[in-house]
């Protein structure tokens, strides 16, 4: 855990947030800027910095992590009517928050190209 990083602290239960998911690899809570009806972020509890600094060894994690936020959509009631999954790296991907962090967006049409 990086003491200093938010998404470790929130993970660790640290932080006023509540998890709407959580098991010994992962957490999910509701994104605190949400950019559609749905915004929820999964995020592993190893503080990996972000896609482009995974490992191998981190192939099964990052599987686990696509296949939580799917369950998150089928909870959130979004599968049927679709949603995204985002992951942004750096500056030109966005990337805000410097702990790996999958974006599940739903509940209303995304457009593309994104912005
Ligand atoms: P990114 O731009 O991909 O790094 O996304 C970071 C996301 O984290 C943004 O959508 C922020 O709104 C969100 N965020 C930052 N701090 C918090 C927090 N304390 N709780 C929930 N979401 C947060
Ligand atoms: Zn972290």
């Amino acid at each position: 855990m990086d003491e200093n990083c938010i998404f470790c602290n929130i993970a660790a239960g640290e932080m006023d947030t509540d998890l709407i998911y959580e098991d010994d690899r992962c957490v999910a809570f509701h994104d605190i800027n949400p950019q559609a009806p749905t915004h929820v972020l999964v995020i592993p509890r190893e503080h990996i910095v972000g896609i482009a600094e995974a490992k191998s060894d981190h192939r099964d994690l990052l599987g686990h992590l696509m296949l939580v936020a799917a369950d998150v959509a089928r909870q959130k009631g979004i599968e049927d009517s679709g949603y995204r999954l985002v992951l942004n790296w750096g500056d030109d991907g966005g990337m805000a928050v410097p702990h790996l962090h999958l974006h599940v967006l739903g509940g209303r049409t995304m457009t593309w190209p994104p912005g």
